[in-house]
């Protein structure tokens, strides 16, 4: 049987009104090969049994998977791009090709692809995605995940033999097929298709669906209550998701209104960057020449396109209560900030100082312009790291009066007993960074020599890493 025990088919996205979605062919390749499978994500939603032929023949092929999608389907969707209105976006190069259940969670998981052909809505694209930009997204997932941010992850990536034309790469370039795990495609602009088009009917199914099966925390009796709840739900998961980020030291690049997902799962990442040190103005997409999503305006972008959420319940709910479940986002921001920065220094204790801890730390990065990563990665256990920080490359900035402050507090704080534990394994690693020009290296390593290795090596690097933070691979350690 080509899937585990642990596999669970739950195809509901084709239960919502068919103007949602358009079944689709997928695109014949002249190839297959092989590149990326995510064996543990993978065994979280019992798909890891797959031989590589079974993997090939699902996620380059398409070939339904049982009980699953009889044929995959092209998602429907309006949105903001840049702050203006497109009716003829939808999936141009991908589709959602199956659903299913997280074992461990019971979440429902789509299986959703980028590259895989042309579609109803590829205006005049090739439906295609460049392997450059598989392996951009492979790097940015693997890496948001280690760091803590809900983002969805890549399952696999498969090349497919075609040599694509693109103006923002050397051309002709390779292809691939992408597909990725993730907490739902349904955007807030697939609210705003429906609303746009004054679908009422199919508004109401849409609200109802996704209280049911992705926003448990929108359920309520009346649909106006319903409304409402889901635009606040939506606000604290997309707040929270925008905190990850800034205590990742990530920049988006594109936070248009078809990229934000209805669950705060990040996803879809095309031309993001890592910080080098913390720069509020620093900007991640070439042709976002006005600085719109900018590392310190994201916040800012999140809240704009979830204030067009609450504009398309406006059918559903009056004006006051949709502002009121706004409001919900600049306090889940402001929380979901404090304790992610705080989780990423691995302290713990601090009580009321926990604002002020986040606070000087963003001052004396923004100040000192000092490395992002290597700053977190120095003061990881906050006292129980001194000595290290003190003695480690940094050390003389360190002890300068900008940041007696940062010191100061850190004796109101504990290490957590991960961070406590970690601190002989910190001082021998360095923090896995994805700055631009490693991106770049690993990139030209596979585009002038088929070397994977590089990449190979830095996805191990970022889990072993993840692995020394999380205290996960202790016993592990202490055996070797
Ligand atoms: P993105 O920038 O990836 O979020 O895509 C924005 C829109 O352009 C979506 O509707 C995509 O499906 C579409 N799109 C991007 N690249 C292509 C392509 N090569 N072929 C067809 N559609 C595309
Ligand atoms: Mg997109």
């Amino acid at each position: 049987m080509p899937v585990g025990p642990e596999y669970a088919a739950a195809p509901v996205h084709a239960t919502l009104p068919d103007s949602l979605y358009a079944p689709v062919l997928p695109a014949r390749f002249p190839e297959h090969r092989l590149r990326y499978f995510n064996a543990e994500a993978a065994s979280t939603v019992g798909l890891d049994t797959l031989s590589e032929s079974e993997v090939q023949s699902h996620f380059a092929g398409f070939a339904p998977l049982p009980d699953n999608l009889p044929q995959p389907l092209a998602l429907a969707y309006h949105g903001h791009q840049f702050q203006m209105y497109n009716p003829d976006l939808g999936d141009g190069r991908g589709f959602l090709y199956a659903q299913v259940r997280e074992s461990h969670t019971g979440r429902l998981l789509d299986l959703g692809t980028k590259g895989s052909g042309r579609t109803p809505w590829s205006r005049g694209g090739d439906g295609r995605l460049t392997l450059k930009g598989g392996v951009r997204e492979l790097l940015a997932s693997a890496l948001l995940d280690a760091r803590g941010v809900d983002t969805s992850r890549t399952f696999c990536i498969v090349e497919t033999g075609e040599a694509l034309v693109r103006n923002d790469e050397p051309s002709p370039t390779r292809s691939c097929v992408l597909t990725r795990l993730s907490h739902s495609h349904v955007r807030i602009g697939t609210f705003q298709r429906v609303a746009f088009l004054d679908d009422r009917p199919a508004l109401a199914a849409l609200v109802d669906h996704v209280a049911e099966h992705l926003l448990p925390e929108a359920q309520r009796a009346h649909l106006p209550d319903r409304a409402v709840a889901l635009v606040e739900a939506a606000c604290t998961r997309v707040a929270r998701v925008g905190a990850q980020w800034l205590a990742a030291g990530f920049v988006h690049g594109v936070l248009n209104s078809d990229n934000i997902n209805i669950t705060g799962e990040s996803f879809d990442y095309g031309p993001w960057r890592f910080l080098p040190t913390l720069d509020p103005g620093f900007t991640a997409a070439y042709f976002d020449s006005g600085g719109l999503y900018a590392f310190g305006r994201q916040p800012d972008a999140l809240l704009w396109n979830l204030t067009r959420l609450a504009e398309c319940m406006l059918p559903l709910a009056t004006r006051e209560r949709l502002e009121r479940a706004l409001e919900a986002f600049e306090p889940a921001l402001h929380h979901h900030f404090v304790e992610r920065v705080l989780a990423r220094l691995g302290v713990t204790g601090g009580g009321a100082d926990d604002e002020a801890l986040a606070v000087a730390l963003w001052r004396c990065l923004r100040e000192s312009r000092l490395p992002f990563e290597r700053v977190f990665h120095d003061w990881h256990g906050g006292p129980a790291a001194l000595e290290r920080a003190l003695d480690g490359p940094l050390g003389r900035e360190y002890r300068s009066a900008q940041f007696q402050p940062l010191r100061d507090l850190f004796e109101r704080f504990e290490p957590t007993s991960a961070a406590a534990q970690a601190q002989h394994a910190l001082a021998h690693a360095a923090p896995p960074t994805l700055l631009i020009d490693d991106v770049e290296s690993l990139w030209t390593s596979i585009a002038e020599g088929d070397d994977w290795t590089g990449l190979e090596q830095t996805l191990e690097a970022i889990e072993r890493y993840r692995d020394i933070v999380t205290g996960h691979d202790t016993e592990l350690h202490l055996l070797t």
